[in-house]
């Protein structure tokens, strides 16, 4: 099963993520975490995006359709796909289709986790003591919000209208949403 979690940063679709790939044996794609990667071990890529990244602001498209080519066309993978933070704008949602075409592939399920503002600044104020994420800190969240609600919400509309979008209130118990998931799954 591959399914698209979306919605804004702190909606809890890392979270819900972990959740699906225990339960279902599927893999993670944290376009986030393989960013924060390439800055950890400097690599070409990490150096360019270092700057963005801790600024909150997005990631070049073509680096990140880049690092979702590797992903979605490994055989290993091929079904199994938890998208965390990736579609982010049109034209890597128009990618994603195109990879998933190329590759026989299809999205079972979108879940639109929608949180408003003040449950968001108070769960990564949360993340920012557990994870210490450089861009996690007051100002950086809601720039990252901002770009969310210019860049991102168009990408809602690209999927709204489909069969297997699903919207979820986002600013519930953590439990209470997994609940939800694990009953449109039917696990
Ligand atoms: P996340 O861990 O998903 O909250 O992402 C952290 C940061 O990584 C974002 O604020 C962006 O700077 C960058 N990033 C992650 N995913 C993407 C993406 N799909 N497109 C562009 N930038 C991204």
């Amino acid at each position: 099963m591959n399914i698209i979690l979306f919605g804004p940063p702190g909606a809890g679709k890392g979270t819900q993520a972990k959740y699906l790939v225990k339960t279902l044996n599927n893999f993670q794609v944290s376009t986030g975490d393989m960013l924060r990667d390439e800055i950890k071990k400097d690599t070409e890529i990490g150096k360019k995006i270092i700057n963005y990244m801790n600024e909150g602001k997005f990631v070049e498209d073509e680096i990140v359709n880049n690092l979702m080519k590797k992903i979605v066309f490994n055989p290993s993978k091929k079904g199994k796909l938890i998208f965390d933070g990736y579609p982010r704008t049109i034209q890597q949602a128009k990618n994603l289709d195109l990879l998933l075409t190329e590759s026989k592939q299809q999205i079972d399920f979108i879940f639109f986790l929608n949180v408003n503002k003040e449950t968001i600044v108070k769960r990564i104020e949360k993340r920012k003591v557990e994870e210490k994420r450089s861009d996690d800190d007051l100002d950086t969240i809601l720039k990252r919000y901002d770009t969310y609600l210019k860049t991102t919400s168009p990408v809602l509309d690209y999927y709204s209208s489909k069969q297997n979008f699903y919207k979820l209130d986002g600013n519930q118990e953590i439990d209470q949403i997994n609940k939800q998931i694990k009953g449109f799954l039917k696990l």
